[in-house]
């Protein structure tokens, strides 16, 4: 993510900040409330204070301040990966962070009777929906929950273990089983993620962990023939000899967004068995995602994405021609200094 403009290729991962406002918990800690963090939007910069003598500075490509409005954290992160996949190519945008510091609230939130409220996910699907011909072209949606290296279906509960398969010849991955469900409307996406939220919420009080262990993934496919038979059309017809009718008469391309398990370290020292396991595999899927996000950065040609489940999932939607967002967030107050220097590391290893 090198600030000198030009292709997409100079510029692989996309990271920015947001800091969320003080909540009732930060201030219920003293009225002498001590934030760790400064930002300067300016230079986008942001400064995170360990004690009165020691303070890093770090440079992001945008640093969100508690003010930041979700239309503008959009046109941002997410615009410019939505914009290439409706040209046709693979993206990812993530959201990374320690639980209670905005996650949801920056991708998840539907903002169903305030707009101005909307996050990411319905944001993109407006997007995409406004800009897409529907005589030619289709979105759908599959909405998925990883828990433990399993992966369940949000918006059909009782599929669970989809398998995550990829094709040897295209490397398109793919989870057969899972619900594909196709969009109408923004009506027909609210009414969806709704019930993905409401499954997530089940499934977890079921197996009695909480969703901030569970990395939730929405996956929009979209196939688009307008623009194949635009570009046919604006050809001569001596033209049309060069290229034959085998030009393929689909665009397919595929946009990731996900809210990611909470980043805190968690306590292997619990003493039943199920938080020991989890805390391996959200440590595992992380990790491993890091060095997935730091290949990237650094242009390497071998991304390690069979590591995790997670990152398997990514495959077809990292590196390559695939453009990729990260929005780290993080809570002001130093009572979570360590939580939160851990979390701009993360974001500081993918630039
Ligand atoms: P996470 O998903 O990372 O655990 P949430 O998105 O659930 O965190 O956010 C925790 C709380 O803080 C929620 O009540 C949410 O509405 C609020 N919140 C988070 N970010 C913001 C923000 N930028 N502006 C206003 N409220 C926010
Ligand atoms: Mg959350």
């Amino acid at each position: 993510a090198t600030d000198n403009g030009g292709s997409a290729d100079s510029c692989r991962v996309r990271v920015a900040v947001r800091l969320r406002p003080n909540n009732s918990e930060d201030l219920a800690h003293g009225s002498d409330f001590d934030s760790c963090v400064e930002l300067q939007p300016e230079s986008k910069r942001l400064k995170l204070k360990k004690n009165n003598w020691s303070c890093e500075s770090y440079k992001f490509d945008e640093v969100f301040s508690e003010n930041a409005s979700q239309k503008r954290v959009y046109e941002v992160v997410a615009k410019p990966v939505v914009e290439s996949v409706l040209e046709g190519y693979n993206g990812t945008v993530m959201a990374y962070g320690q639980t209670g510091t905005g996650k949801t609230y920056t991708v998840g939130r539907l903002g169903k009777d305030d707009p101005s409220e909307r996050g990411i996910m319905v944001r993109a699907l407006e997007h995409i929906l406004s800009s897409m011909s529907f005589e030619t072209d289709r979105v759908a949606i599959s909405y998925l929950q990883l828990y433990l290296e399993s992966v369940q279906d949000l918006l059909a509960p009782e599929k669970t273990n989809i398998p995550i398969v990829e094709d040897a010849k295209t490397g398109e991955v793919s989870l057969p089983g899972a619900a594909i469900v196709e969009i109408k409307d923004l009506e027909h996406v609210f009414h969806l993620l709704q019930i993905g939220e409401a499954n997530r919420h089940a499934a977890n009080t079921k197996m009695n962990t909480e969703s901030s262990r569970s990395h939730a993934i929405l996956i929009i496919h979209l196939q688009r023939s307008s623009r194949i038979k635009e570009e046919k059309s604006s050809l001569s017809n001596d033209m049309h000899d060069i290229f034959p009718d085998d030009l393929p008469l689909v665009l397919k391309s595929k946009l990731l967004i996900v809210d990611l398990a909470g980043s805190e370290r968690i306590d292997k020292s619990g003493s039943e068995g199920h938080m020991i396991e989890e805390a391996k595999f959200i440590n595992l899927s992380l990790t491993s995602l890091g060095k997935c996000i730091n290949a990237l950065a650094e242009n390497s040609p071998h991304i390690p994405t069979r590591d995790s489940k997670l990152t398997r999932i990514f495959r077809d939607s990292f590196g390559g021609t695939a453009r990729t967002s990260l929005v780290v967030t993080i809570g002001p107050s130093s009572r979570h200094y360590s939580e939160t220097s851990s979390t701009i590391m993360f974001g500081q290893r993918a630039m």
